[in-house]
């Protein structure tokens, strides 16, 4: 069965929700066991004692751990990516990346990680991880060279975390080399990649040899900017289950209703990412040459050599984030800003409607100086998520605000 049918017909069997159509919202903290027997053997394959025989149906037990839409919504992703064995829901994007992490590292291992890194990412490694005695070690993501001569020499390494495109700029790391050196090196090395940038729709990193795809569900899984959600998809089964069970622990496993409705807009992610980049592309060609635009972070307008073989190899289409570097610095980033009149002022991404920020004040707010020049984060820069308004209606908004910037 090909994806898009998988995840409108799996995972969820309408007699378990007395013939509903959409599934039942299952708000229980508790279930009741069938037998003391059952419980027993619940309790057991739960905590990692005995495994589930195949085809069989343990007993639900407590919500922490696992509910009926936890359940189907982990199922109904899974086609959505490719060489997913097995998923797990939690209650936000930074739940998912800090408990996939903390199901495998231990003081004394070493993370290599790109840079630019999601804000929250990075806090987690500097202010959490590091005074936990789990180091890390920093790569540009656009080097691969040295990404790969990292991954080969780095004492300790157990986890390689890569998230391509970065934020703001969009650029990229190569998944397939970085899998390739990490698992050539010690099979047990762990590829994690932050997808949410162009997964699930254009960019696959299970099948160019990645372990575990990491989402924040918030942005374009979600899609409507209503909702909190993060996913983890393994490429081995075997690897959900330690992630399940820190997950049980943690407490961060997503809500029933948030189950619902992130289950409820999966059949149409790959609809809305698809209109949202050919908006983009669209917007981001025409604003080429703009006099009030110093410079464009598209995929398609990347002018490295490196980049562009990295863009071809790794991903389908080019996706909705555009960011702009104004060439009047912060005033006519703020000008514009304030001047856009469809388009919103607010962070976060993969809405259907369009949203604007400016990362330098808000975002990347925190980030050191050196670091901000590394990721590109100027004075000057707006970053934009394209939703998918018609285009045409976009442009005249980003131009017509372009010419009131100083
Ligand atoms: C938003 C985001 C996160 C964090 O997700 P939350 O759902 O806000 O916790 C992580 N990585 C990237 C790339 C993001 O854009």
């Amino acid at each position: 069965m090909r994806p898009h049918t998988a995840v409108l017909t799996r995972g969820f069997d309408p007699a378990l929700s007395v013939g509903s159509a959409r599934p039942a919202v299952f708000r229980s903290s508790t279930y009741v066991f069938s037998s003391p027997e059952a419980a027993e053997r619940a309790f057991s394959i739960m905590a990692g004692r005995v495994r589930a025989d195949a085809g069989e149906h343990p007993d639900l037990i407590y919500s922490r751990f696992n509910h009926p839409n936890a359940e189907i919504t982990e199922d109904q992703i899974l086609p959505l990516e490719e060489g997913g064995q097995a998923a797990a829901v939690f209650n936000s994007g930074m739940a998912a990346i800090m408990t996939a992490i903390l199901a495998f590292a231990r003081p004394g291992d070493r993370i290599v990680y790109t840079v630019p890194l999601y804000g929250g990412t990075q806090h987690f490694v500097h202010d959490f991880l590091e005074p936990f005695g789990i180091s890390g070690t920093a790569v540009y993501a656009g080097a691969t060279a040295e990404l790969i001569r990292t991954i080969e020499t780095a004492p300790n390494l157990r986890i390689v975390f890569l998230e391509t495109p970065a934020n703001p700029t969009l650029v990229m790391a190569d998944i397939h080399a970085a899998a390739e050196a990490a698992h050539r090196r010690d099979p047990k090395i762990l590829v994690m990649v932050d997808n949410t940038f162009l997964g699930p729709a254009f960019q696959h990193p299970l099948a160019l040899g990645a372990d575990i795809a990491l989402y924040s569900g918030t942005k374009y899984l979600g899609g409507f900017s209503d909702l909190l959600a993060g996913v983890a998809i393994v490429a081995d089964a075997e690897l959900i289950r330690p992630i399940k069970s820190k997950r049980g622990l943690f407490g961060n496993i997503l809500q029933p209703d948030e189950c619902w409705i992130l289950d409820s807009r999966l059949p149409t992610v790959q609809l809305r990412m698809n209109r949202a980049s050919k908006n983009a592309q669209r917007i981001a060609e025409r604003l080429v040459g703009n006099a009030k635009i110093a410079r464009i972070y598209y995929p398609t307008l990347f002018e490295d050599a490196e980049q562009n073989r990295i863009r071809l190899a790794q991903c389908d289409y080019p996706g909705a984030i555009i960011a702009l570097d104004l060439a009047g610095g912060k005033k006519a980033a703020f000008d514009f800003l304030r001047a856009l009149k469809l388009a919103r002022n607010a962070v976060s991404l993969g809405g259907v409607e369009t949203l604007v920020c400016h990362p330098k004040s808000t975002t990347h707010s925190s980030v050191p100086a050196a670091e901000l020049e590394i990721s590109g984060v100027t004075d000057g820069l707006v970053r934009i998520s394209i939703g998918i308004e018609d285009w045409r209606d976009l442009l005249a908004d980003f131009e017509q605000a372009l010419q009131k910037t100083g």
